[in-house]
């Protein structure tokens, strides 16, 4: 997953949730802080992203708020019946996940791959 696109999904989803709250109480409402689920899958490089969406945030209406990171683990299944955590190795760019049970690498991904706004705190 790159960067910048990552980046741009996170603030699609929070200022739609915080747009949301807006019409449910018929105010303006001030964001606090966003907590952003990144998938350990992504690939994304966590301070990086952090980076972007910062820039981001400064030019929205989420200026000022707070965010914070969490790495969210990757969840598999694999033919020989493991379903869990994966073993990573980073290459590069990438992020290679193995089963830690048979070590192939054709894994079924359940979760861990996206982002996604965890939860926004109004101020
Ligand atoms: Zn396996």
């Amino acid at each position: 997953m790159e960067v910048y696109p990552a980046a741009e999904q996170i603030m699609h989803d929070a200022l739609e949730i915080v747009h949301g709250v807006e019409i449910k109480h018929k105010r303006k409402v001030k964001v606090k802080k966003i907590v952003v689920g990144v998938g350990e899958l992504s690939g994304l490089d966590l301070h990086e992203l952090s980076k972007v969406l910062a820039g981001l945030i400064e030019d929205s209406a989420l200026d000022r708020c707070q965010m914070e990171l969490l790495e969210l683990p990757g969840n598999v299944a694999c033919r020989c019946g493991f379903q869990g955590r994966p073993r990573l190795f980073r290459l590069k760019e990438r992020v290679v996940a193995e089963c830690p049970k048979c070590k192939k690498e054709e894994l079924l991904v359940h979760g861990g791959e996206g982002v996604s706004v965890e939860k926004v705190e109004l101020a």
